[in-house]
């Protein structure tokens, strides 16, 4: 299906629960308590007659993400379900990866492809302090998601100026040593949070800068590699294959958007940096039937907006763990 503004969105992402066992400084508010109760959130049998209905409509690629995925306890049996839909040709997860160690082989076999694992910093005791978590864990769940057969496992980092800027070298050789793609990606005001302020702000441009100081960054002609919005490059010396999503600089980000959220409490949100949702979980618990359904994702398409919003003022809603990354 096409939009308004000739962009072909063929791309889901559901957001599986609200939920997370991390507290990323950019992304959890401190004490947050927001959470849904779990009868808000669809149900596996939801999910999977959605993503049968947009698969109808010629949706082919989609992303589980959350809060975290991973501590959804039918996340495998949603996979399975959307693994044998007709139509459906990749299913993605985001993850922290802290859980991802054990769960790694399940999810591959119920028919994961892909995996982008969040990786703010190796330093043990900095990624601690970004995330509340252990870095040691994730580096369990991405060995564990290789060995498993994920066709392509991703690194994200999220740039925070006086936080985690010593990382960046020791991100690109760890991504080169292990032949893993690495995205960069730009603090959003997607929630309220000490960190989400000018002055931690780090532009990627600013990155690719000082990755130039070392390294020549080959374009890559193949800017897409997967489905998302990073535009890549190959350092020559190192051999990193490096993306960067700079979202709030780049003012032409919107142009190829190919996507839309479906949010764990069952809103359709046809783009990120704008508060426009539809309640899709209310018409299904209505008793609306498929064809209903089709059209609700086709009004949403038709009033994608062209654009985000994040530079005019934009003040979150619900955080970006509500909303799913
Ligand atoms: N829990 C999983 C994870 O951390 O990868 C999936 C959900 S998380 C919300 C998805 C992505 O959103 C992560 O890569 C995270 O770094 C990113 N994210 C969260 N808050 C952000 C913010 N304020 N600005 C930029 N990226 C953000
Ligand atoms: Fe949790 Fe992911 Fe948000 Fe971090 S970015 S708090 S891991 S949902």
């Amino acid at each position: 299906m096409n939009d308004p503004f000739g962009r072909k969105v063929d791309y889901l992402r559901i957001s599986v629960t609200d939920r997370c066992n991390e507290r990323c400084l950019y992304c959890m508010p401190e004490g947050y308590h927001g959470w849904e109760r779990q009868a808000e959130h669809l149900s596996a049998d939801e999910i999977i007659r959605l993503v049968r209905v947009a698969a109808g409509l010629g949706f082919r690629k989609f992303r589980l993400t959350g809060g975290e995925p991973l501590v959804r306890g039918d996340l495998a049996a949603i996979v399975r379900g959307m693994a044998a839909i007709p139509g459906v040709e990749v299913i993605g997860l985001s993850t922290n990866g802290t859980r991802l160690a054990a769960q790694a082989a399940d999810l591959r076999v119920a028919g994961i492809r892909t995996a982008n694992v969040s990786l703010d910093a190796l330093d043990p005791g900095l990624y601690r302090q970004i995330t509340g978590g252990s870095v040691a864990d994730v580096l369990a769940g991405i060995c564990a998601a290789v060995v498993a057969g994920f066709e392509r496992v991703k690194l994200n980092c999220v740039l925070m100026r006086g936080k985690n800027e010593s990382e960046i070298w020791p991100l690109v050789h760890f991504a080169a040593e292990h032949r893993l793609p690495l995205r960069f990606i730009e603090l959003m005001p997607l929630s309220r949070t000490d960190v989400l302020t000018e002055k931690h702000f780090l532009p990627v441009g600013e990155v690719m800068q000082q990755l130039r100081e070392k390294d020549r960054l080959i374009p890559q002609p193949d800017r897409r590699i997967g489905h998302g919005p990073a535009r890549y490059y190959l350092l020559e010396r190192t051999g990193a294959l490096v993306g960067f999503i700079g979202a709030m600089t780049r003012l032409d980000f919107c142009e190829n958007c190919n996507k839309v959220r479906l949010t764990a409490d069952g809103k359709i949100r046809p783009c990120l940096g704008n508060h426009g949702e539809t309640d899709v979980r209310a018409l299904l618990r209505a008793g609306v039937d498929d064809v209903g359904l089709a059209e609700m994702f086709r009004e949403v398409l038709k009033n994608k907006p062209e654009a985000h919003v994040f530079r005019d003022n934009y003040t979150p809603g619900r955080p970006m763990v509500a909303i799913g990354g």
